[in-house]
């Protein structure tokens, strides 16, 4: 088969470059390694911007049919008492989801999957590992594990070790944090144990702070431990032995943005293009708008009166949302709960304090932490 687009990668971000490309007419062809979409836990946050987005795609209602919807952020130390709190209607007028969702990455996948099934010109292949990636100047040639597949373009969405990096000698520049991430996953109900929790809740504290967030069907407590940290006995003020524990892991984070997005005929998306830490939830998000952006810009090139160059300023445009918003915000997010935070803390504190209490401050701060001062513009609501 020869596609218009080959995609890398059917994760979150290459589904919606594929269905934002297949919803303008542009057939695809996305090559994903594994034998069916990935279903391990991982993002589970999709701010407003990203949920405008999805609308677009129109898979954004059935995806909040199947989360958590979140109305409101809060602050508060490990005594119960709260610090600041923030409704998310403060978004009203900027957003026409002025929420926040906490749905696993693989159920977006899982729709985005099943809307694709619509665009016959739109074939996801599993089990076609891309091996080596050739631009020849007038189209890009993949080979997998068994075909060499050509097109015109190939959007890049293969993830944070990505091959197709890696076969044209690209390498992405990063710093890995000091600190591991400890995620732990209960079914406990934490907001009776823990009366007046919010959906998102950041308890701040000298002893131990930690980021609390519900799913559908479960709590997830996040915290940063130093590398040889043990487990701890108590979280969020509670004894871990208590609670209904049914997964825990830990991992490392990095950060870095690719030089540019766009080398040549090859697009870079997503992880493939930039990682972070999982603070506040954005590099998923980021990605797909990267991909929605890309999406339409790719296919006003393959339609003829969008100039090739085009392309290169979509790489500028998204690599300067990473570099001068989503990873400040992501570090600033970070800082506030690893090393220096016990100096750092009663200022940080008095800050969100002084946000909450004015309503103008409090739109500004959300729709900042919601990614709508960055969202691709076609969707901005005014
Ligand atoms: C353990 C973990 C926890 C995380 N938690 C959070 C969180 O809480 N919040 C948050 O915002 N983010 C989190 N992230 C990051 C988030 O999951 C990523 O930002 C997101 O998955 C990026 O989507 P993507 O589509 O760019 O890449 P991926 O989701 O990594 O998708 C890449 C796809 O490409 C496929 N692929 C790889 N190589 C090839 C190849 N050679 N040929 C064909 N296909 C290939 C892969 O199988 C995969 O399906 C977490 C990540 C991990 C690993």
């Amino acid at each position: 088969m020869t596609a218009d687009v080959m995609v890398a990668g059917a994760g979150p971000v290459g589904l919606i470059a594929a269905l934002t490309l297949a919803k303008a007419g542009v057939s695809v062809l996305v090559l994903e390694r594994e034998p069916g979409l990935v279903t391990s836990s991982r993002a589970a946050t999709i701010h407003p911007a990203t949920l405008d987005l999805l609308d677009e795609l129109e898979v954004a209602a059935e995806l909040v049919a199947h989360g958590m919807v979140v109305d409101r952020m809060q602050w508060r130390d490990l005594s119960g008492t709260v610090l600041a709190e923030m409704t998310m209607a403060a978004l009203d007028g900027l957003t026409g989801h002025p929420f926040r969702l906490h749905a696993e990455q693989a159920v977006l996948t899982r729709l985005l999957l099943g809307a694709l099934e619509a665009h016959p010109e739109a074939v996801v292949r599993f089990g076609a590992p891309i091996e080596t990636v050739t631009d020849t100047g007038s189209a890009v040639r993949a080979r997998t594990a068994s075909s060499w597949e050509q097109a015109q373009y190939l959007v890049a969405a293969d993830g944070a070790h990505s091959t197709v990096r890696t076969s044209l000698g690209l390498s992405l520049p990063q710093s890995v944090y000091p600190t591991h991430v400890l995620r732990i996953f209960t079914r406990s109900p934490l907001d009776e144990l823990l009366p007046g929790l919010a959906p998102v809740t950041y308890i701040r504290d000298l002893i131990q702070s930690c980021s609390l967030l519900r799913l559908p069907d479960h709590w997830r407590i996040i915290l940063r431990l130093a590398r040889d940290e043990p487990m701890p006995q108590r979280v969020a003020g509670l004894e871990l032995s208590d609670l209904n524990v049914i997964d825990a892991h830990r991992y490392t984070l990095a950060s870095g943005v690719l030089d540019t997005f766009c080398h040549g005929r090859v697009l870079f998306v997503g992880d493939a293009a930039h990682i972070t830490s999982t603070a506040g939830g954005l590099n998923m998000n980021a990605g797909i708008h990267d991909a929605v952006d890309l999406g339409r810009t790719l296919a006003g090139v393959l339609a003829g009166p969008t100039s090739p160059a085009s392309l290169e300023s979509w790489s500028r445009r998204r690599r300067a949302v990473l570099i001068d918003h989503v990873v400040p915000t992501s570090e600033a997010r970070v800082a506030g709960v690893q090393d220096g935070e016990p100096a750092r803390l009663p200022a940080a504190v008095a800050t969100l304090r002084a946000i909450a209490a004015d309503g103008e401050a409090t739109r500004a701060y959300l729709a900042r932490a919601s990614m709508l001062d960055t969202v691709p513009l076609a969707i901005r609501h005014t």
